[in-house]
């Protein structure tokens, strides 16, 4: 299991996994190294901290509940600091956490993921976040998210090829969306991008349009994610495996 999957692209990526429990540490370890990816470890959230200020990662794999300094706050201190505000965080929760999860996002963590986890679905979003991490997806006039490519400079958004007909305004909502790499944004966020700061328009406008939005990516309308009590996030989400 695991490993197969694999893309080229991938290989030789450097992964920091900062996680207390030993037997969780080895096993993603074990799995990374597998597919291709360089492993380091840290046990506690300070030697995390310190190891990815030391040496930058493309992804850390960062642990809610850590010693000496807690994820949230390793987090918060890896966005504040500009050498590693842009790494990918997928953060790992417990299930008595899921209440304070929300909270890991607005730290800047990317995606989250509970425990206990299965490994092939892990696998499959720590390559969701390394993709999402491309500079093709995120700079310049077009934005990619697997099938979907949302052309600025044409005005165009594509799903599978085909013309994914967007009103001005579902195109805002995407592009923001897109840009923000997974990142929730609340509705007065998107209110801003889609029609200027200040725009007078109730959170039930950007939910409508959001609900118009999705229908058009098809398949894919789940990869527009609703954040109860937040807002929205456009996260590529690859398809649910069974248990390990
Ligand atoms: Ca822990």
């Amino acid at each position: 299991m695991g490993g197969q999957a694999h893309n080229s692209i991938d290989q030789g990526k450097q992964i920091l996994v900062v996680e207390d429990e030993a037997d969780i540490a080895s096993t993603l370890s074990y799995h990374l190294s597998r597919t291709g990816y360089t492993c380091r470890l840290a046990g506690d959230g300070q030697t995390g901290l310190a190891e990815a200020q030391r040496q930058p990662p493309d992804l850390i794999v960062l642990d809610r509940m850590l010693p000496r300094l807690s994820g949230d706050e390793v987090a918060r201190r890896l966005r504040s600091d500009q050498r590693t505000a842009r790494i990918p965080i997928l953060m790992l929760t417990a299930r008595a956490e899921e209440s304070d999860e929300l909270v890991g996002f607005a730290l800047g963590a990317d995606d989250y993921v509970r425990k206990p986890f299965s490994i092939k679905l892990l696998m499959a979003r720590i390559q969701a976040l390394l993709r999402r991490d491309q500079p093709h997806g995120e700079t310049g006039d077009v934005l990619t998210a697997g099938p979907i490519v949302l052309d600025r400079g044409r005005h165009e958004v594509t799903v599978a090829e085909r013309p994914a007909g967007l009103t001005a305004m579902e195109f805002r909502l995407l592009a923001a969306l897109m840009a923000a790499r997974g990142r929730v944004l609340s509705r007065n966020q998107l209110i801003d991008a889609a029609l200027g700061a200040g725009a007078a328009v109730t959170d039930r406008t950007i939910d409508v349009h959001v609900a118009a939005l999705r229908k058009k990516l098809g398949q894919f309308h789940d990869w527009l994610h609703t954040v109860r009590g937040v807002g929205y996030a456009f996260r590529p989400v690859a398809p649910e495996p069974e248990k390990a």
